[in-house]
């Protein structure tokens, strides 16, 4: 399955953002936005350098209004002293073409500029707008991304699709023809962008709907018609399990299909929550499909009728606080360390097979079972932990293993 992910994904047309490559078979590209006020720019880039840190590759910020747009050249600035080279992206609605003349440095200062074709403008003045923001990429040799949204959809586009689909003898269900004005809306805005002479090595483009199977069948669709790089996202995925659920189920459809070259998880923080969660979320889902290796992963049972302790749950929670605290030195140190996995199970039903799968995992005693712990390496049993003690020894194993397994000789 993933082979044909990334099939699909080669033909994807590579545009390059900063440093980084998004689409043409690169590795699919973690996103997320601040949501500080950009003109106040020791939140922003207190929070730019905070998501960067937490493995977001590009970060969009918005660009509202005047001093927003002249706070951005000086975070870029900041960021660059700091050494931070993290891409930042210009989020734009109703007034970029304005903000990008009056701030001359500003387009310079991003390494992409996101326009949204449904609040570009209104009436007459949407396609003058439109083409006066990507006269401004062209000008300041910046790729675009085309994001379209179910909240702000071309309302003229979409009461166009909708009369065409009521004259039909059998017309569509509205929520069809919704969707067909997002497709549209995109992939119309994009040929418009390349009939101004942006390449298509300059646009990314993007159609975020907040229903689940409405997303994957509008992915589906531009995936179909286009080979434009594809931004995927779960507008308004809401807040804690649901936004994580709900962006997940989404974005691994669409992930295992082979569409999407770069994601971004719009998760509403709970009040306190860090912003990085959503950086995280994405982490995970593309490590679990099998995409991407971020971190070293613990395997741990979900504990059941036959281990009443709450010791596994409690060292699977400190093995994995040990090796989040031990990865920033770890990956400086060990190449490939993030390809770690490490068991911690509860007892002897599945213990011991799931304890083999892993590079090394340790399986407890469950409820009943002689108070021992089998640990096994690299599929074999390599000793057996008792007594009070038995935390402690596994860690020093897995600080040990990944010494050996991933330390360069000699060093
Ligand atoms: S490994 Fe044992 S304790 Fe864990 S879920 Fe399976 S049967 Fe239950």
């Amino acid at each position: 399955m993933v082979a044909l992910a990334e099939s699909r994904r080669h033909q994807t047309t590579a545009v390059t953002v900063g440093d980084t490559t998004i689409g043409g078979g690169a590795p699919v590209v973690v996103q997320s936005m601040t949501n500080t006020d950009t003109s106040d720019l020791e939140s922003t880039c207190r929070q730019v350098i905070e998501l960067a840190q937490a493995g977001s590759e590009i970060v969009r910020v918005t660009v509202n209004d005047e001093p927003a747009a002249r706070a951005v050249p000086r975070l870029r600035e900041r960021l660059d002293l700091l050494g931070h080279k993290v891409p930042l992206v210009g989020d734009f609605h109703y007034n970029g073409h304005r903000l990008l003349a009056a701030v001359p440095e500003l387009g310079k200062s991003l390494a992409k500029l996101r326009i949204n074709p449904g609040n570009v403008g209104f009436g007459d003045k949407r396609d003058r707008q439109f083409e006066a923001m990507i006269e401004a990429a062209l000008a300041c040799d910046r790729p675009v991304r085309i994001g379209v949204n179910w909240g702000s959809l071309d309302q003229v586009l979409a009461a166009k699709l909708m009369d065409e689909n009521a004259a039909k003898p059998r017309p569509e269900s509205a929520d069809f023809v919704l969707r067909e004005a997002l497709v549209r809306s995109a992939l119309e805005s994009a040929a418009h962008a390349e009939r101004m002479g942006l390449g298509a090595d300059r646009i990314v483009i993007s159609a975020k709907v907040s229903r689940v199977p409405d997303l994957i069948a509008v992915y589906r669709e531009l995936a179909r018609r286009s080979t434009y790089a594809l931004h995927l996202g779960l507008t308004e995925a809401g807040m804690g399990t649901k936004g994580v659920a709900a962006s997940a189920a989404a974005l691994s459809v669409l992930l295992m299909d082979g569409i999407g070259d770069t994601i971004r998880c719009s998760l509403t923080p709970k009040p306190g929550e860090t912003r990085t969660t959503e950086v995280k979320v994405c982490q995970e889902i593309l490590q679990s499909l099998g995409l991407r290796t971020f971190a070293p992963e613990v395997a741990a049972c979900p504990g059941c009728g036959r281990t009443t302790s709450t010791f596994f749950q409690e060292l699977a929670q400190q093995i994995e606080g040990y090796l989040a605290q031990q990865m920033p030195v770890w990956k400086q140190r060990y190449t490939g360390v993030e390809t770690l996995k490490v068991a911690v199970m509860g007892c002897i039903v599945n213990g011991p097979g799931e304890s083999k799968h892993a590079d090394i995992g340790i399986s407890l005693p469950g409820t009943g079972e002689s108070p021992v712990a089998p640990v096994f390496i690299d599929g074999e049993k390599a000793m057996t932990l008792r007594g009070d003690g038995i935390a402690q020894e596994f860690q020093a194993m897995v600080e040990h293993y990944v010494e050996r397994r991933f330390g360069k000789p000699g060093a």
